[in-house]
């Protein structure tokens, strides 16, 4: 399939890109994919869903920040509030106890938001201690918790390293007048000062850094990644601008859409540079040095590599499990109603198609490594010959025979096009979606 008469270089990919994207913006192509498959679901119709005793990541929602940032593409701070941390905790234990995940080994458990963190220490410390004492974990398991710059002090740095073993940080950018743009009032200074701090406490520390926001360029994501590794930081989550339906900036979306050659550009400069730095890329916009893998990552890691079920507590959060995609609602008045009557607070839910778990199997791997077997899609998608076909036919096409290279009957994503491996994995769940059944 290797088309040899066309040699790709370096310099002419932004051409290839740009031709591609004519189409697509990031508004109505996102890094969640499985949306696509959204078109599937149905209202909740009341059905028990339970763990059944398979190892289970758990994501544990607070969904509420202080103020909303402008480039923000969640609901949090839109929705009603919890009267006090109490009864949050305690319709989080009945959906808990819902879903049965008493019964199931945690290989990882995630606190995230909207800002845990901004809770008073001491509610900090109930909820941390409350809800992770609703699970069983296994050995090794990873156990995070998100916090933006702000609330790492000393008091909640010692609580949070009771509860968690790893510490994921909303940097988004160092420098002052990126963070300016951002709408983040934390000087460069108070950052890294904060994030020394917190090496301290952790020594698993991830941070976030955002890239593609206002006219941004490969000059002004080098220096922020500078700074990174001058301070030490050893593992770090690339990621790009995005829009969604609803997000705070649908109406103005236009004035602020990322220029998405400049970002295929950027993700390569980074990814370049970080990789000569001792980083490791895997999966694509997640970088680390090989021994913070070896350290405690691994069982997250092999997760990536089969099938684990993923159940999300909270308003607004989702579970994607091995046969079932579930939604809760967003609204919490909704919420508690639905758990004080113990009834799970889903909204939507569809039952996973044989096609969908396939495509999710073979996504994982290919997020994960940046190749995909020929062997492995004619395996996962076997019943489904004509899809296969389709599937063939796209990585014959002119532009994917430039996006890959095929080896060994193995397809490689070039690294010039990690930017836009969503919505790759996009055109296949189109696809895919023709052919559910
Ligand atoms: S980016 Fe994080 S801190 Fe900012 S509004 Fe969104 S959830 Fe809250």
């Amino acid at each position: 399939m290797h088309n040899k008469q066309r040699q790709i270089t370096v310099q002419d990919y932004p051409y290839l890109v740009s031709e591609y994207l004519k189409k697509r913006d990031m508004y109505k192509y996102r890094a969640d994919n499985t949306v696509l498959f959204n078109q599937f679901c149905n209202n909740y119709d009341g059905r028990i869903i339970t763990n059944r005793g398979r190892n289970q990541n758990v994501y544990i929602g607070y969904p509420w920040c202080k103020t909303i940032c402008p480039f923000c593409v969640y609901t949090s701070g839109r929705i009603d509030k919890p009267a006090s941390i109490e009864e949050y905790v305690d319709l989080l234990t009945i959906e808990s106890k819902l879903l049965g995940l008493s019964s199931g080994q945690t290989t990882s458990l995630y606190w995230g938001g909207g800002t845990p963190t901004m809770l008073d220490t001491s509610s900090l410390k109930y909820f941390l201690q409350k809800t992770s004492g609703l699970l069983s974990f296994s050995e090794n398991a990873v156990v995070t918790i998100e916090s933006n710059v702000e609330n790492l002090t000393t008091e909640k740095l010692d609580v949070m390293a009771k509860y968690a073993n790893r510490l994921s940080i909303g940097v988004q950018r160092f420098t002052d007048i990126n963070r300016l743009k951002l709408g983040r009032n934390t000087k460069q200074q108070q950052v890294i000062d904060a994030l020394k701090l917190a090496a301290q406490y952790f020594d698993n520390i991830n941070i976030d850094i955002i890239y593609g926001v206002d006219k941004d360029s490969v000059e002004s994501i080098m220096t922020e990644l500078s700074f990174m590794i001058d301070i030490g930081i050893r593992s770090a989550t690339l990621y790009k601008q995005e829009f969604f339906v609803n997000g705070l900036r649908s109406h103005t979306y236009k004035a602020y859409m990322p220029n998405n050659v400049e970002c295929a550009k950027i993700h390569e400069a980074a990814s370049v540079f970080l990789s000569e730095n001792g980083f490791i890329e895997q999966p694509i916009g997640w970088f680390r040095k090989e021994d913070v893998r070896l350290a405690n990552w691994k069982s997250r890691l092999d997760g990536w590599g089969e099938y684990p079920d993923y159940f999300g507590l909270g308003p607004n959060a989702y579970s994607h499990l091995d046969n079932m995609y579930i939604k809760n609602t967003d609204v919490y008045n909704d919420y508690k109603t639905e758990l004080t009557n113990n009834r799970l607070p889903v909204n939507r839910y569809r039952n996973k198609s044989l096609i969908e778990k396939g495509v999710q199997l073979f996504v994982r791997k290919f997020r994960l490594n940046q190749r995909i077997a020929k062997n492995d899609l004619i395996f996962s998608f076997v019943e489904y010959p004509n899809f296969f076909e389709e599937l063939q036919n796209l990585f014959q096409s002119q532009l994917y025979v430039l996006f890959f290279e095929n080896e060994n009957d193995e397809f490689i994503l070039r690294r010039q096009y990690y930017t836009i491996i969503n919505w790759i994995i996009n055109d296949i769940c189109e696809i895919a979606c023709k052919h559910v059944r």
